[in-house]
């Protein structure tokens, strides 16, 4: 079940060519995916490629899609991200259903099919120290070394392996690894390590384990027990394919599940490694995980970044088996135009300039009719108060405009959106010189935006009534990397943008954003896209700028 609109177009990739031919041939009847996030940090728009490929997959061809914490490493994890991780993958517009698992469920299955192993002789327990196992390991040219310790005897190991469980060992002393050959060509079967003694507490199970499986070993057994069929994962996965395969070969296990690999989801101007992620966080670069300029997707969320775009941009990105950095400018244009059909049009003005009428009455207010959404003739439209007293953008003036500027200057006639034709008579100044305010006269006969007499204008200009205004917080941003590739020739910290934030503390607004929800979106009329962010409060609304209103990514394109 997802909130997926597009099912209906065949999508065409490696992975779906796959499964509709194992449909096909009958190795299948049913189609089961998983979403394996290790409980260690916020979900990421990478991670957004990942369920929908593996949501999207079982959606499409009528199976189902497990939601499975990867928690076999107590130390990192904790519930606040359990928890996070929940809230992502529904508000991405997929639901698990009953289908909630947990490695650790597991962790009694597994430790059964490790002494498997063991009275196999497929599995030892090994004395070596983690340091002295990789110095054995070799390297991609030369061979592995065994441990001396490879060819103990299975009652030896067995009892090895049940003291390693029953915590008669500290941490590091010994590991239990699978006995494949310390020769091959492919380093992760040079007898893997399986289980590690870890005296630490779990989230889930508490004190009850001491030893805790591997990610090789929990992750394709906790597959073949939920009987997955399509075990999606990203390329650093493939040289893992063989331990994975040859582990389900060797292991009495329920069904054998088939790993596959695709590309990463990558994004200019961002880093998506959840360990630099947390670095921000915790070096105090953003404001938490939720930051609008984390692309988290609890960041992007409180961005204002639809749910629908962000899938669009990773479905429309491809499956691919190489890696490739997907433009922000693309992902910015996905957003754009699923904004463009759904956010209803308001006026604000960040910078604001005071303007005067001089020759509209004092007291009079008329309500002037604006189109709620030109893209969407259902959104209908609003009435917005027009008075004496308005501002306009600061920079839509121009005390002295170059040749190319056509919006106001002194004496000059321009439009103001759905109201009258301004022209400006009289530029005010403080002490300093600074435009403080300007005096028009308007004319009456041009109400709702034309001349009777076809007269034209170069500009029409987004304004705001004064006495109506609603003073409100905006926060602009930009990449929070000024490099399209961060941290390419140096720490990624260096590459960080000083001026991603920017934070507007006396915008004026028209009075229907006044009592807007955290997370309702808006365009402001040639200024963007913006989002209510959750630090509303019903004397103040706070706003962060979505994304702008102009398309590169489109630009780029048209250019070919
Ligand atoms: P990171 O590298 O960001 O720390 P991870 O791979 O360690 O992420 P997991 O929680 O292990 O994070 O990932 C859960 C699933 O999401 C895995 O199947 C992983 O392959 C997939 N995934 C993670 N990052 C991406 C990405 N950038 N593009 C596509 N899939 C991803
Ligand atoms: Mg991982």
């Amino acid at each position: 079940m997802t909130g997926n609109g597009d099912t209906d177009n065949e999508r065409l990739d490696f992975i779906r060519e796959i499964v509709r031919s194992d449909l096909a041939s009958g190795r299948h009847t049913a189609i089961f995916t998983r979403f394996p996030p290790e409980p260690n940090g916020y979900l990421h728009i990478g991670h957004a490629k990942s369920i929908c490929l593996n949501f999207g997959i079982a959606d499409e061809f009528g199976g189902r899609c497990h939601l499975r914490f990867d928690d076999t490493n107590p130390i990192k994890e904790e519930v606040e991200y359990i928890r996070s991780i929940e809230e992502d993958v529904r508000w991405l517009g997929f639901d698990w259903g009953d289908n909630l698992f947990h490695a650790s469920d597991y962790f009694e299955q597994l430790y059964e099919w490790a002494e498997h192993l063991v009275k196999a002789g497929n599995a030892y327990v090994d004395d070596l120290s983690a340091e002295e196992i990789r110095a054995h390991r070799g390297t991609l040219t030369e061979p592995g070394t065994e441990s001396p310790y490879r060819n103990r005897g299975t009652d030896e190991n067995l009892e090895l392996f049940r003291g390693m469980r029953n915590g008669d060992y500290p941490d590091g002393a010994r590991v239990l690894r699978a006995k494949i050959d310390m020769a091959a060509g492919n380093i992760n079967l040079r007898d893997p390590v399986l289980y590690r003694i870890l005296h630490a507490d779990h989230p889930r199970t508490g004190d009850l384990w001491c030893i805790y499986p591997t990610y090789d070993f929990a992750h394709g057994q906790s597959d073949a027990v939920e009987h997955i069929t399509h075990s999606l994962c990203t390329l650093e996965f493939e040289a893992h394919r063989p331990l994975y395969e040859w582990l389900v070969e060797h292991l009495p296990v329920p069904s054998k599940p088939r790993q596959i690999e695709f590309a990463r989801f990558n994004l200019s101007y961002t880093v998506l490694s959840k360990r630099r992620l947390l670095k921000l966080v915790e070096g105090g670069h953003v404001n938490g995980w939720d930051d609008p300029r984390m692309p988290t997707l609890s960041g992007l969320r409180r961005r204002g970044y639809p749910p629908a775009a962000i899938r669009d941009c990773t479905e429309r990105s491809g499956v691919a088996k190489r890696d490739s950095i997907v433009d922000l400018a693309f992902l910015e244009h996905c957003v754009r135009s699923e904004l463009n059909r759904t956010a209803e049009r308001r006026m604000g003005v960040l910078r604001p300039l005071k303007v005067v009428i001089e020759n509209f009455p004092e007291d009079r207010v008329e309500e002037l009719e604006a189109v709620n959404n030109p893209e969407d003739a259902g959104a209908g439209t609003r009435r917005v108060p027009f008075s004496r007293e308005l501002f306009i953008e600061s920079d839509d003036f121009m005390e002295d405009p170059p040749k190319k500027f056509f919006r106001l200057a002194p004496g000059r006639e321009v439009r103001l959106r759905y109201a009258y034709f301004i022209t400006c008579r009289e530029v005010i100044k403080n002490a300093d010189g600074e435009v403080v305010e300007l005096h028009c006269t308007y004319d009456p006969e041009t109400r709702g935006g034309d001349a009777p007499d076809g007269r034209k204008v170069k500009a029409t200009l987004h304004w705001v009534s004064a006495p109506h205004a609603v003073n409100a917080e905006v926060r602009l941003f930009d990449t929070l990397f000024s490099s399209p590739d961060p941290g390419a020739s140096a720490d990624f910290l260096d590459d960080l943008n000083p001026d991603s934030l920017e934070v507007i503390n006396d915008a004026r607004l028209e009075p229907s954003l006044a009592g807007l929800e955290p997370g309702e979106r808006v365009q402001l009329e040639r200024l963007g896209y913006f989002c209510a962010d959750p630090d509303t409060t019903r004397e103040r609304p706070v706003f962060n700028r979505t994304v702008t209103l102009r398309d590169t990514w489109a630009k780029v394109k048209a250019r070919g």
